[in-house]
């Protein structure tokens, strides 16, 4: 398709017009607007076409884990523009000012856009140019040397979910390591260990039709944008209730009623909301008849546990919690108790989780409307068969199976596994670190802690698009292409309707950037030259990304031609189907097969069967640090995007206006923050939205280090002042457990 263009339109890439209207706020948002548009003048070619080229592509946005559906619209071969796809049911034509700005992603002028190896002291941002060539020999010169001296297990391998993980994880396989860090152990283990206890795993909720939604800490309305938070304003919109139990009043706590909750103290407002229904007989008897076991013993536990002594701890009031208890039974079965995703927050977050469950069956509040529900449809897909198996996983050096049998073993555990490097407790020495999309610095706490594990490394390689804190770092960077450049295997989700979409290159790559499958194919070549691996590794990766992708199209309703001219395909559906557990067609993925209100499996395991509360500690004149997200961020991932940072340049620490008059602190003035493992300085936000005896730092920001140039010195890192703290079952990291003193100056 041609299109006549106007001078305005094409004296850059990217239209100035298009910039403004990418932003709502005419005054402060079009100053912000030309900075960015200024930015991007400098890495697109200047051009004045007469006739320009405009074609628009579906493909799956990669700037949250969310997948949202996008249509890109790209002009004489330049990203001009991204939306939303309205057939998506994962995104409904939406898309966020992060999946707008994934522009700026293919764009950056930070980007790296060759392999990079080290040439000056590690951090020192001393970097010659190398070929593909060279590096590859590079990274499989230095694997191969430390799988020689002290074996496979002396292999870190991190990563991050994504379409394609499953490629980096393999590989680690093919050298005989299972030494597996990703990123559940730093974001949701806990919420998937404590809701497979109680429910089985970790279920869906129809908000659209909630009448009470019940949400501890979690911020929807600053994560994922879709589809969730459409359903929840939908159902606010409705007469819904929404009820957010916060330390912290986010924009989500705004949209309903705020409970300014004592922080680690959840467990015990859970406790006292089911004492309430028990005593009252507000709970399901039917449901709880019928599909769950251990009442009489919850019964038992819960007895002591009244709104009265819930508030000595939570803080909250009794009446309040009777109130909510009451609603929440008059509302059933139509109750979303949101399950959270980020819930890396205490050393009890997986009992926590459970009682969450528990709640959640106690009022009944499964498979019906508004409720939560496990299912949904998915499309089938084909499978790509390994040529080769892996080969026999030398043990993990951290012993961490046997440390916490009910963890997912093959997320591994980040806190443990670096205690045990640090420690000197690991089995073998941990020498090589290989890292994928990730960015370890800055999303694990105790960053000083990661830096000293840095230096036992011998060797360390990144593969990221971006020179991250992490990767300035590392001995070598290779250089990812962005989702926006390359094809990524299918993705069809659990959802109603079932679908399908593709990620596909809707531009051409930048630099010398490569796919990941492309990188380890080329690891993988020299790696068998060096080294006589019991499997062939090149032989296992012998495969195209084109070739998988067919894999997993045969027998579907597409081929691959066809998925990438629509880029979705949605199935015909006749909405959620209700009742199946209700009735006992369906059963609980517990050893029992229904909603366990005692955990066999935490019995079998060597844990109580029944969440046992214990009162946080304090620490006197100190505030307990928590953390979070913006919306126009997904952690670190994006901070450095010239675009989202003009609209938020630099995070501030929240403290509450008593606490700031005590110390003589002012709105907007830069304070130090110090704990026992760091101290920042950092820009006050001085707030009735925050408690007193809590302080919140957004997370991600503070890159003193490394090549990011937007980010560079903006901020101040919370993952400093972390004390190195973990879930007891799931080894979750613990971002909420640290005390810091706010100073000013
Ligand atoms: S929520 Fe935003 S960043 Fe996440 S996938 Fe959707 S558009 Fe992209």
């Amino acid at each position: 398709m041609k299109e006549r263009a106007t001078h305005n339109e094409t004296t850059h890439g990217l239209s100035r017009r298009g910039f403004l209207g990418l932003l709502g706020n005419a005054g402060a948002g079009a100053a912000m607007s030309l900075r960015a548009f200024d930015a991007v003048a400098d890495v697109v070619p200047h051009r004045v076409p007469t006739y320009r080229k405009v074609e628009t592509l579906g493909s799956v946005c990669a700037m949250c884990v969310n997948r949202c559906g996008i249509r890109a619209r790209v002009v004489d071969g330049v990203l001009e523009k991204i939306d939303g796809d309205p057939r998506n049911p994962n995104s409904r034509g939406g898309t966020c000012a992060k999946g707008q700005a994934g522009i700026m992603q293919v764009y950056d002028p930070d980007r790296i856009r060759y392999p990079m190896i080290r040439v000056g002291e590690r951090g020192a941002g001393k970097w010659r140019r190398a070929s593909w060539d060279e590096a590859y020999a590079y990274v499989a010169d230095n694997l191969v040397k430390i799988i020689e001296k002290h074996g496979p297990e002396s292999l870190f391998w991190s990563s991050t979910t994504d379409l394609t993980e499953t490629f980096f994880v393999k590989l680690g396989t093919y050298l005989g390591t299972q030494n597996n860090a990703r990123h559940a152990t730093l974001c949701l283990a806990s919420r998937n260990v404590g809701y497979f206890a109680s429910m089985g795993g970790v279920p869906e909720i129809d908000l659209a039709n909630s009448k009470y939604i019940l949400m501890y800490g979690a911020n929807r309305l600053e994560s994922f944008e879709l589809p969730y938070n459409i359903d929840l304003v939908d159902a606010v919109q409705k007469g819904g209730k929404l009820v957010v139990v916060d330390p912290r009043m986010t924009y989500t706590a705004a949209k309903g009623e705020w409970l300014p909750i004592r922080p680690r103290t959840d467990l015990a407002l859970n406790l006292a909301l089911m004492h309430v229904l028990i005593n009252e007989e507000l709970y399901d008897k039917e449901f709880v008849a019928n599909r769950t076991v251990g009442f009489e013993a919850l019964k038992a536990h819960v007895a002591q546990n009244t709104p009265e002594w819930a508030e000595k701890e939570t803080e909250i009031p009794a009446d309040k919690i009777r109130q909510m208890a009451r609603e929440m039974a008059a509302a059933a079965p139509a109750v979303a108790i949101f399950p959270g995703r980020r819930t890396s927050w205490y050393t009890n977050d997986t009992i926590f989780r459970q009682s969450m469950g528990m709640l959640t069956g106690l009022l009944g509040a499964v498979d019906a409307p508004g409720a939560a529900y496990f299912g949904g449809d998915k499309a089938k897909l084909g499978s790509y068969s390994w040529a080769i198996e892996p080969v026999e996983l030398a043990p993990k050096f951290d012993g961490f199976v046997e440390k916490f049998p009910l963890a997912n073993h093959e997320d591994g555990g980040y806190v443990h596994m670096r205690d045990a490097i640090l420690n000197g407790t690991a089995k073998n020495p941990v020498k090589g670190w290989m890292i994928y999309h990730q960015n370890p610095l800055v999303g694990v706490l105790d960053s000083n802690k990661t830096l000293e594990m840095m230096k036992q490394m011998d060797f360390i390689g990144v593969i990221d698009i971006q020179p991250s804190q992490t990767a300035w770092m590392a001995d070598i960077i290779l250089p990812e292409t962005t989702y926006l450049e390359r094809l990524d295997p299918v993705w069809a989700p659990a959802s109603t309707p079932a679908f399908m979409a593709i990620r596909q290159p809707v531009v051409a790559t930048q630099g010398e950037a490569q796919p990941v499958l492309e990188i380890i194919k080329g690891i993988a070549k020299e790696l068998d030259k060096r080294h006589e691996f019991e499997t062939p590794i090149t032989e296992a990766f012998d495969f195209t990304m084109e070739e998988y992708v067919d894999a997993q199209l045969k027998g579907t309703a597409l081929d691959r031609a066809g998925l990438m001219k629509e880029g979705i395909w949605v199935a015909p559906t006749n909405g959620l189907k209700f009742g199946q557990f209700r009735s006992g067609e369906m059963t609980f993925k517990t050893p029992s097969g229904k909603l366990e209100f005692v955990s066999e499996r935490f019995i079998r395991n060597g844990y109580p069967g029944l969440p046992v509360y214990a009162s946080p500690r304090e620490e006197p004149g100190k505030q307990r640090l928590i953390t979070g997200r913006h919306a126009w961020f997904t952690h670190s991932f994006n901070q450095n995007n010239k675009w989202l940072n003009a609209l938020y340049p630099e995070n501030e620490v929240w403290i509450n206006p008593a606490v700031a008059k005590e110390k003589g602190i002012n709105d907007g003035e830069y304070v130090k923050v110090k704990s026992s493992r760091g101290e920042i300085r950092i820009k006050a936000k001085v707030t009735p939205r925050i408690r007193k005896d809590t302080v919140f730092i957004c997370h991600g920001f503070g890159g003193e280090k490394g090549g990011q140039t937007t980010l560079a010195g903006r901020g101040g890192p919370d993952q400093v002042l972390m004390e190195s703290a973990a879930d007891e079952i799931s080894n979750n990291q613990a971002m909420h457990e640290t005390f810091v003193e706010v100073l000013k100056g």
